[in-house]
């Protein structure tokens, strides 16, 4: 039996089946009332005033770029470690992403470094929460404040981590969620934007519905807007998961605590780092070998059927980065040296304790055996 690197858990199925059918039979699927439920859960959850699905993680910091007017000749500060999309967003509105070595511990961008790359032509942070893990928000904001930059939150992957009490992704301008099946929640694809500022809302509501804004009973276009849209069949999976979202994130966080008791026996591996006054939700569970680069586990592991995977991407070390601006491993270091030493383990709500306990025994014997 494979051990799933990650497997989505819907909870209880007929409520859900429930939500699905009634959709079906109203025959309404796109814009309807289970998205704007959905997106009041979302916000009241977090404490924002907004809360604007889209359909993904990446249209939703798209959409953040778009609405703050961020475009060709400005520079963006993104974290050297992260899921691509984050830099991307910022290629394609035109902008140059300008990186940031991270913590070889917290695994998230170092503020005493980004002060360094900050110019006139810097117009917005996107700090990350990486794997659910806070950013230091406290000292991101006042460099924001210093220079006069937004800051746009890529939460993705940090529903309900709170950083000194405030949830992640409502601390910035703009916050970003996604619901893809690794995430805490999932609506299949999906993702939202939340923001205390309503004309920012009112802006991203417009952009993600090709423009459009109502005049009466007609409507006109009053921006150059994308389909960033969910859907009502979306919107009914993720209210069904809203329900139970403290559940999930107590058990994400037992988890972690029996994968990291069991690992502790085993020299040489470390675990990522969260901040005094912080809490993770663990959206994804990754270890860091000291010693051995992780492809010759990862290989190992994969043999044994348990799926692991990289924590994440050093942003200069792919293809397009590294040929446009011509970076070296060594420009990131930190970022090359996670890329090269971090591991995903299977990790998943209603994970069995005994599949935690059979990677663990698989770690064991790799080391080992080498
Ligand atoms: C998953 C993820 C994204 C992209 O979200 P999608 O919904 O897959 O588009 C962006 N940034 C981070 C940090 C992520 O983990």
């Amino acid at each position: 039996m494979r051990i799933r690197l990650s497997k989505p858990y819907f909870g209880d199925k007929q409520s859900l089946m429930d939500f699905i059918e009634d959709v079906l039979d109203r025959g309404f699927l796109v814009q309807g009332k289970y998205v704007s439920q959905f997106e009041e859960q979302v916000a009241d959850f977090l404490g924002v005033r907004n809360g604007i699905a889209v359909s993904s993680g990446t249209a939703a910091l798209h959409l953040s770029l778009v609405v703050l007017g961020i475009g060709p000749g400005d520079e963006v500060v993104v974290p050297a470690y992260t899921f691509p999309a984050t830099a991307n967003v910022v290629e394609l509105v035109g902008a140059k992403p300008v990186l940031v070595d991270v913590d070889l511990e917290t695994f998230n961008i170092d503020p005493d470094r980004m002060i360094e790359v900050i110019s006139p032509k810097t117009k917005a942070i996107i700090p990350v929460h990486l794997f659910g893990n806070p950013a230091e928000m406290d000292r991101i904001c006042k460099i924001s404040k210093t220079y006069g930059l937004k800051v746009i939150e890529d939460a993705a992957g940090a529903m309900g981590s709170k950083y000194k009490g405030r949830s992640c992704g409502s601390i910035g301008t703009l916050g970003c969620f996604s619901f893809h099946p690794r995430k805490i929640i999932t609506t299949g694809e999906g993702g939202m934007v939340v923001t205390d500022d309503d004309r920012l809302a009112e802006r991203i509501r417009s952009l993600r519905n090709h423009g459009v804004q109502p005049r009466g009973s007609e409507y006109d276009f009053v921006l150059a807007g994308f389909n960033y849209r969910l859907n009502e069949l979306e919107a009914a999976l993720g209210i069904s998961q809203m329900d139970g979202i403290q559940m999930r994130i107590d058990e994400r966080r037992r988890l972690a605590e029996h994968y990291m008791d069991l690992l502790k026996s085993i020299p040489g591996i470390s675990f990522q780092k969260t901040l005094p006054g912080t809490m993770t939700t663990w959206q994804a569970f990754v270890i860091r070998s000291q010693k051995k680069d992780n492809h010759s586990i990862l290989d190992w592991l994969q043999k044994e059927g348990i799926e692991a995977t990289v924590g994440t991407y050093a942003i200069h070390l792919l293809r397009y980065y590294r040929g446009k601006y011509h970076y070296t491993p060594s420009n990131y270091p930190n970022a090359a040296r996670l890329y090269l030493s971090t591991m995903a383990l299977p990790f998943y709500n209603r994970m069995p304790r005994k599949k935690i306990q059979q990677v663990v025994e698989a770690l064991r014997e790799v080391r080992d055996e080498n």
